[in-house]
């Protein structure tokens, strides 16, 4: 009884109830608080999530596209969660593929070639058996059923290797990284669904991870590099506790597949903030030694190098942030060859000072640097013909 009496003075019951309930809790906010301006939705994602409703299943606009329409952002991509299954949903669509192995999508494609738009529908996701059991067992047994035999499987180090087991929208929630991330957008009642006080965090500009920082990063170590990316892209504090681990975390990088860090770094570059994102890599104690390519660009201190070859950098750097700003497209193979010039000058210089003539030994400096930065990447031979075009391109000037 006193200790109670004493626990409610503490404040502790609400820390204590905070963690009884890791799922939140669904607040439906309407257009007068959440603004959302529909003229920025694109009407392809709108008929998704009606098809979807036509069909007596729940669906919703979610994830990056909900948070940029928040702050008045037109979003580059939508993205669509639904309790469909991906079968379901193919089954609703004309051009509709299930794709993906560890996490099962399905892509809704609309008109063709250059202009061709798709829409990712996932499914909502259960909480690993393991976070939530305590929680939900019981209520969502159904949904879980259907998924008999296909549990997520985990590795020694906790991350997540494949993940398709359905769940109610509230578990999809709790497994999305940021709160601003795990908003749920319906078009057609202008209602955002919140469960992790997403919205408030949007209106404060933090990032704020669901659930245990630490914890997180473990499962999945990229979402130390996504803080990075949104802190950058959208202005937002990275909120302390969510802060804290990443120094330590941020060793865990060090098992993340080579092509998907690649793959994050690209999207690092391309946010139309290169530059933020460098500082705040920085900020983070990131800029060296995660990413092969930026350790062969930027000095100890992690800065651009001083004098001609950091300028140079620079220039690709702000002209790609000028296009993305501009609503132009930016390619990678560009920025990836300003970025590593430097490395292919100075190996093509030592080369040559070894006798090989001009054009061999700027080829055998290009493949130096390959294996060097980029390794085996498959998959991205495109990338690799086009930075060797536009380097193979320089002793014409
Ligand atoms: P962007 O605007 O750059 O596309 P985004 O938030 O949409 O940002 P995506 O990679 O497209 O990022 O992912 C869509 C959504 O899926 C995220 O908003 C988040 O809810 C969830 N998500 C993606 N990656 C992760 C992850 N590694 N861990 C947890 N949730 C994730
Ligand atoms: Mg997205």
């Amino acid at each position: 009884m006193i200790k109670k009496f004493i626990d409610k003075l503490l404040g502790k019951p609400s820390a204590k109830a905070a963690k009884a309930n890791p799922l939140g809790k669904r607040v439906e906010v309407q257009v007068a608080e959440h603004g959302i301006d529909p003229s920025l939705l694109d009407e392809r994602a709108v008929k998704v999530v009606q098809t979807l409703t036509d069909a007596g299943f729940e669906a919703y606009i979610v994830g990056g596209a909900v948070r940029d329409l928040l702050l008045g952002m037109r979003p580059k991509d939508f993205d669509v969660a639904t309790n469909a299954t991906p079968e379901q949903v193919k089954g609703l669509f004309r051009r509709a593929f299930i794709i993906g192995r560890r996490f099962r999508i399905v892509h809704v494609v609309y008109g063709r070639g250059r202009e061709h738009e798709v829409i990712e529908v996932s499914t909502f996701r259960a909480l690993l058996v393991n976070e939530s059991a305590d929680q939900v067992s019981g209520n969502e047994k159904t949904s879980k059923a259907e998924l008999a035999g296909k549990s997520h499987v985990v590795d020694a180090e906790g991350r997540v290797l494949r993940d398709n087991v359905w769940g109610p929208q509230i578990e999809d929630a709790a497994r999305r990284d940021y709160t601003v991330n795990a908003l749920y957008y319906d078009p057609q009642r202008q209602l955002v669904v919140d469960y992790h006080g997403g919205l408030a965090d949007a209106k404060k500009k933090v990032l704020r991870m669901i659930g245990d920082p630490d914890t997180r990063y473990r499962e999945d170590p990229v979402r130390i590099i996504r803080a990075v990316r949104f802190a950058a892209k959208l202005g937002f504090d990275v909120e302390p506790k969510t802060r804290a681990p990443i120094k330590v975390c941020a060793a865990l990088l060090a098992n993340v597949p080579a092509s998907r860090l690649f793959d994050e770094m690209i999207k690092l570059l391309q946010t139309g903030h290169s530059l933020a994102s460098l500082a705040e890599l920085k900020k983070q104690g990131l800029v060296r030694g995660v990413f092969p390519i930026l350790d062969a660009m930027l000095d100890e201190k992690g800065d651009l190098a001083s004098g001609p070859a950091g300028e140079f950098v620079r220039m690709a750097f702000e002209d790609t942030d000028r296009r993305v700003r501009e609503g132009r497209g930016v390619s990678p193979s560009f920025m990836l060859a300003c970025m590593l010039w430097r490395e292919v000058l100075d190996r093509w210089t030592r080369i040559r000072e070894g006798g090989e003539p001009t054009v061999p030994a700027l080829s055998m400096a290009i493949d130096e640097v390959f294996d060097a930065r980029i390794g085996d990447i498959s998959g991205r031979g495109k990338l690799a013909t086009d930075m060797r075009e536009i380097w193979m391109m320089q002793p014409r000037f």
